[in-house]
């Protein structure tokens, strides 16, 4: 079952692990967009309670099941990444002139997206198919 209403499927699920290690956060092509700002500050909040659940410490009522992200489901216009999985960005002022990272990233060794389509930029070409 696709998470967030996804439609078509790409190679790369949005899942807990797959947001942990998406390196879109930091990648020179979005950390200059004033729009991507309170994106970014939304995923790392979102982070923080993943590693807090992941290592055990607030469990109880916050559980997730794993390959899911429990009561945070924001929609995908509102996350900075990862593009790979859910396609181009929502903000238009990400800098394309910029070096991509994504081929330094986990998630992409992983998923095996050197031999997909597109290759890199998904914040601006879409999803990893
Ligand atoms: S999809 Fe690639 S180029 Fe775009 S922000 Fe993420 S890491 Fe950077």
């Amino acid at each position: 079952m696709p998470l967030f209403g996804r439609k078509e499927e790409g190679k790369v699920p949005l899942n807990n692990d797959v947001m942990m290690k998406c390196m879109c956060g930091m990648c020179p092509v979005q950390v200059q967009s004033a729009c991507t700002q309170p994106k970014l500050k939304m995923m790392m909040d979102m982070r923080g309670k993943m590693g807090m659940q992941s290592s055990g410490m607030p469990a109880g009522s916050m559980s997730m099941m794993p390959g899911q992200m429990g009561q945070m489901k924001p929609k995908t216009e509102d996350l900075p990444g990862p593009y790979c999985s859910i396609g181009k960005a929502a903000c238009n002022d990400l800098d394309k002139s910029k070096a991509c990272i994504c081929n330094q990233c986990q998630v992409y060794k992983d998923f095996s997206l050197m031999a997909g389509k597109p290759v890199e930029h998904y914040c601006f070409n879409d999803k990893a198919i």
